[in-house]
């Protein structure tokens, strides 16, 4: 059974074809600058690729271009569109009002929209995108809609309230939402089955490190806390992203800078983070590389990093009581060294020791890197958001 994953945002639609029998990708591809002027680059799993420039006025026509790149392209792997399941769509924001994956229904698609405000930049598009895919796919094609917000519902009212007045959580909904749910599902399932332990028996601080990053609690196979916020800003210091600040700081230098909410939000969201503290890069092997040079503010990009992922391990350690194992995904936590050893350095207090030798050797691989003496696990474990999007609309159509 082939079921095809969306990524919508604004200007773009990211897409993989996954077979189900094997869980293969067929092929992926991504159709780019929407509503600019369009470029679709696809890929077929055997190397075969398409790369052209063609118009995309909205997301509609990029469904279009990318069903025939699958269908009659030179790099097409099927042959018909007849031969697609069903549709798994990524959506940022599902706040309170979904708690799990669901299936695609007009009323959904509106609930979607209506949730714009608390994901400006990625709802709306959102919302574009199931519209388009209705039109251009059969009516009798599922979709399904897998909310990075989802996995995090299960968090306690004291892990997601904001200390403000009740009243404008209740009429704004402003809380903690928390992101990456998709991701710390899969890979703290994944680590369970690699432990050989029931999730249900397990303590575990989930590290999804890369562009964005945020650290979530896993108790019992569910998110009991994370760093991520009302949105994808909080928690540690990210590629452009400040990560946590204090609040007063943020209204002073937007008084100091003379920026308007608007700019205030840019600055944090985009000038800030590596970026912002090294004036180097916003990518985390470009900060390595200047720290080989011996730059100075590129190390203490780094240190600062670091220094955050430990207090949340040490904090997330004391409200589960407990901790199992730590584990590192996303472009970041799977492929830098540097990152996890300077993560699980002088943890000996916690009961945490790797094989740095072991772990330097590790890029993108599931693998356990705590010595056998260490007691608490420390594992690098490979995330695949798109499969497990793929899983949960198998799971739902066959329901
Ligand atoms: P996103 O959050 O956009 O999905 P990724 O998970 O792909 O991003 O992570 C991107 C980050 O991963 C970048 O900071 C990049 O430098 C880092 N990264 C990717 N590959 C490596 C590598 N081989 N060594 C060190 N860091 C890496």
């Amino acid at each position: 059974m082939l079921i095809l994953v969306v990524n919508a945002g604004s200007s773009s639609l990211k897409y993989q074809l996954i077979d189900m029998d094997g869980e293969k990708v067929l092929a992926k591809g991504n159709c780019d600058r929407i509503g600019i002027d369009g470029h679709i680059s696809h890929k077929a799993a055997d190397g075969r690729k398409l790369d052209m420039d063609c118009d995309f006025p909205t997301h509609t026509e990029a469904f279009e271009k990318l069903v025939e790149a699958l269908t009659k392209s030179d790099a097409a792997v099927i042959k018909d569109m007849s031969e697609i399941s069903a549709v798994g769509h990524r959506i940022v924001q599902g706040a309170e009002v979904f708690s799990e994956t669901t299936l695609v229904t007009d009323e959904v698609i509106e609930k979607i929209d209506g949730l714009a405000e608390l994901a400006p930049v990625h709802n709306h598009a959102h919302a574009l995108a199931l519209r388009a895919c209705k039109k251009v796919f059969s009516a009798d094609v599922p979709q399904a809609v897998v909310f990075d917000t989802a996995f995090h519902q299960t968090m306690p009212p004291e892990a997601f309230m904001f200390g403000i007045p009740y009243e404008d959580y209740e009429k704004y909904h402003v809380r903690k939402y928390g992101f990456h749910g998709t991701s710390h599902r899969f890979v703290s399932a994944a680590l369970a089955k690699a432990m050989g332990r029931d999730a249900k028996d397990l303590k575990l601080v989930s590290c999804h490190l890369g562009n964005g990053s945020s650290i979530t609690a896993v108790k019992g196979g569910k998110s009991i806390d994370t760093s991520m916020g009302f949105t994808p800003l909080d928690g540690v210091i990210m590629g452009t992203r400040s990560g946590c600040i204090d609040a007063s700081a943020v209204t002073f230098l937007q008084k100091k800078l003379g920026l308007d909410a608007d700019q205030m939000s840019e600055y944090l969201n985009k000038k800030s983070g590596f970026l912002g503290v090294s004036g180097i890069s916003s990518d985390n092997r470009e900060i390595y590389a200047a720290i080989y040079e011996g730059d100075k503010k590129a190390k203490l990009t780094a240190d600062m990093l670091v220094y955050e992922i430990k207090k949340y391990i040490g904090s997330y350690a004391a409200i589960m009581d407990g901790l199992d194992a730590v584990l590192f995904t996303g472009g970041i936590g799977e492929n830098s060294w540097e990152v996890r050893e300077g993560v699980c350095e002088n943890m000996d207090f916690y009961g945490i020791r790797i094989d740095k030798e072991l772990n330097k050797s590790i890029k993108g691989e599931l693998k356990k890197i705590s010595t056998p003496d260490s007691k608490i696990e420390v594992w690098v474990v490979p995330t695949n958001e798109e499969l497990l999007i793929a899983r949960d609309t198998l799971a739902l159509i066959s329901k």
